[in-house]
């Protein structure tokens, strides 16, 4: 059933053989039937006795259910344990692209909704695939792009459509997926079996230039909004935009940030800029989250992953970031290499006078691609967990893949949601015990989750 069976059934079979050897003395000791009935009571008592008196050598009870050895135990039985451990833990995922997934694949308030509920050819998420890998709480990202700023009421609009749509998942499928607004609710959910879609809105852009708008959003069941997305927008710079529009957060930012702490809702620093990070940072009352930012060690020079500084400042804070599993995340040699085969390719066309759309040159590109693209490994995603670990410790790491976010980039053994029990295997390699692997799972978020519930509820 789970890790501590072994000892356990080594406790029971000892205890059985030292019985079965009573018992045949006693029956060749004595013949006579009367006895039997208080030979079989003595037995019984005996055994008792004995599986007491070895807890008592062995100090206690609770020292039988040692956990094993992660790093002893084979590839085989190591993966196994970790597929245990992802399917009796809350999986939380900081960030999974579902709603953005649908509105590209043509799926409106209008048509019917994309049935994730059965195994979907494309894409990373689905219920077969999640149940699978052990994922039980996906944030929805309602994903507005930057060029929705430029239209007022354009980014507001497009929240609530992507909301809706996600709410009509939930109520399509009520065996399977179910809303939730608070840990709590994902514990009910997970206790029931069905998945739980909270949701976090990717760009604060959709707040406008209304304060109300973070108190309607929250009524909408948004619980966490990363401030900005590709581009500045009024709450302030993005990682992705050079421009440095107001040098960081901005003064309205800064009075999101405490609506947002006052009302409820996680602050996300994914996607800003240092300089905002570290604003946004000095102006919360609450713990922060990077719902999916990776370390930016192994990708020099990447503003939207995160270096030390801004690590050892999110733990100060008592935060957590998720990593993101994308491959330009993990290693800049993705970037480059990608970079590489992107340039063979246009070169080739040329070479051969064909048009991309060419079958024969989709053909080629495909299988080029395919061969000479260095995807990342589930060792180097395992990489920056123990990066972070190693910094700032076990406490401020967790899950934000990406999934639906990243497209053909993800690490080859981690290409879609049912595969977190690769990446908890190598981590079970690398020495982290079963209560570390739930800390990432959802111990930490929802650390910070309750802390930012608490707040607000002592606000009211
Ligand atoms: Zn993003």
């Amino acid at each position: 059933m789970d890790s501590n069976s072994l000892p356990h059934r080594f406790v029971a079979s000892l205890s059985l053989l030292s019985s079965r050897a009573f018992e045949d003395d006693f029956i060749g000791l004595s013949s006579k039937r009367r006895y039997l009935p208080y030979l079989y009571f003595w037995m019984i008592m005996n055994r008792f006795f004995l599986l007491g008196a070895l807890c008592a050598a062995l100090g206690s009870c609770a020292s039988v259910k040692q956990a094993p050895d992660y790093t002893k135990l084979t590839a085989e039985e190591r993966l196994q344990a970790a597929t245990q451990i992802a399917q009796s833990t809350i999986v939380v995922d900081g960030h999974v692209d579902l709603p953005y997934r649908m509105k590209v694949g043509g799926f409106t308030l209008k048509r019917e909704v994309l049935d994730v509920s059965v195994r979907t050819p494309d894409g990373n998420f689905d219920y077969p695939r999640a149940k699978a890998g052990g994922l039980d709480a996906p944030f929805m990202s309602i994903y507005i792009p930057a060029a929705n700023q430029a239209i007022p009421g354009a980014s507001k609009a497009l929240a609530d459509t992507l909301i809706a749509m996600t709410e009509r998942i939930a109520a399509t499928f009520p065996d399977k997926f179910a809303m939730a607004y608070s840990p709590a609710d994902v514990r009910v959910n997970f206790a029931k079996g069905l998945i739980s879609l909270p949701m976090g809105m990717e760009n604060g852009a959709g707040i406008e230039d209304d304060l109300a708008n973070v108190a309607y959003f929250h009524r909408r069941g948004i619980r966490y909004i990363t401030l900005t997305h590709g581009k500045d927008n009024l709450i302030g710079d993005a990682s992705y935009d050079t421009t440095a529009t107001h040098g960081g957060l901005s003064d309205y930012g800064a009075k999101v940030v405490a609506e947002m702490n006052r009302l409820g809702i996680m602050v996300d620093l994914s996607h800003v800029s240092d300089n905002t990070f570290r604003d946004a940072l000095a102006v919360t009352k609450v713990p922060v989250i990077a719902s999916h930012s990776s370390v930016r060690k192994f990708t020099p020079g990447f503003e939207r992953n995160m270096s030390d500084e801004l690590i050892q400042g999110l733990a100060k804070n008592g935060g957590v970031m998720m990593i993101n599993f994308g491959g330009a995340f993990l290693d800049s040699a993705y970037t480059e290499g990608t970079a590489q085969v992107r340039e063979h390719v246009v070169n080739w066309l040329a070479e051969n006078n064909l048009s991309r759309s060419d079958p024969r040159a989709q053909q080629y590109i495909q299988e080029y691609t395919a061969k000479f693209t260095p995807f990342p490994t589930v060792e180097r995603v395992a990489d920056h967990f123990d990066h972070v670990v190693k910094l700032v410790g076990i406490d401020y790491v967790g899950l934000g893949s990406d999934y639906d976010g990243v497209g053909d980039s993800l690490p080859t053994g981690l290409k879609d949601v049912s595969m977190f029990p690769n990446l908890f295997s190598e981590l079970l390699r690398r020495g982290y015990s079963k209560e570390d692997l739930e800390k990432i799972s959802y111990k930490n978020i929802f650390r910070v989750w309750q802390a930012v519930e608490d707040f607000a509820a002592s606000q009211k």
